[in-house]
């Protein structure tokens, strides 16, 4: 499959469409993310709270090598919208479900979801039939410019030990944000570090807080993803100037064109959409 990929960087390269990033490093991809805070009951986090989370969450991007998210855009919707949902609290696979679809399709409505950004809903805690606080999130499964996903926050925890939600929120963040640029689950656990697309990386999160991080295997795919979407995006840009060049120089456009969308095209089948849980 590589055979595929390498001539089209090249050719996307010498065709000046690729500019080196300002640090001179070889990927420094700047993720955009929008988040939506959910208004709903006393332990659903503040604006102080959210702005904290998403520090934390660009602090476990920046330790991932040349990861960098740029969080754009803070907003607080009535969770009255969402008065349908009486089982807010339940952690049943289900009610999950049932609130992920409800949501994407209000954030797509409302224009968080967009092309170029990712959107992601801070929930309020899910809490167990027992009482007890629980962590998790849902997100797209799959290679796309935009994306949507969710995760539950809150400041008190009822959970032994306790933890800092809002901390842990930060990963579930990342690890669903992960998921949108077709990160699966990798556990991978050796005594030093947590991969934070492990299944589990909330449940994680007291022992290695500080050292939880994308591994190398997780990186490459986001890598890919993002390779991926910069060479359809030049496929865009390439379909609108051949159609405008004329005669022999119309030619060569559409033959080097279509040589790029073959890599594009296979590179694409890695695409599945699903929803994953965490
Ligand atoms: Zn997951």
């Amino acid at each position: 499959m590589n055979r595929f990929i390498v001539p089209v960087i090249l050719l996307i390269t010498s065709c000046g469409q690729a500019k080196p990033h300002e640090d001179g490093s070889a990927f420094a991809e700047v993720i955009k993310v929008n988040v939506v805070n959910i208004i709903k009951d006393e332990e659903s986090v503040a604006y102080e709270d959210t702005k904290e989370i998403m520090s934390w969450a660009q602090v476990i991007f920046w330790r991932s090598v040349d990861i960098r998210i740029k969080l754009i855009s803070y907003k607080e919707i009535a969770a009255s919208e969402f008065s349908n949902i009486d089982d807010w609290h339940s952690p049943t696979a289900d009610a999950q479900l049932k609130r992920f679809r409800l949501l994407r399709n209000y954030a797509a409505k409302s224009g968080c979801i967009e092309d170029g950004v990712k959107c992601y809903f801070l929930l309020p805690p899910l809490r167990s039939s027992s009482g007890n606080k629980q962590f998790g999130g849902v997100g797209d499964f799959y290679c796309s410019n935009s994306g949507f996903a969710l995760g539950q926050a809150g400041r008190l925890s009822s959970h032994s030990p306790p933890r800092d939600r809002l901390m842990a929120s930060a990963g579930i963040m990342v690890h669903e944000i992960g998921h949108t640029f077709n990160c699966e689950h990798l556990n991978v656990k050796d005594g030093h570090r947590v991969n934070i697309m492990d299944f589990a990386a909330g449940v994680f999160f007291d022992k290695f807080r500080e050292t939880i991080t994308f591994i190398v295997e997780s990186i490459e795919r986001i890598r890919e993803c993002t390779g991926y979407m910069k060479r359809k995006s030049w496929m865009e840009q390439k379909r609108k100037r051949c159609r405008k060049a004329a005669g022999g120089r119309q030619k060569r456009c559409w033959r080097r064109y279509n040589k790029v969308k073959q890599g594009v095209l296979q590179k694409s089948s890695q695409g599945v959409v699903f929803p994953a849980f965490e």
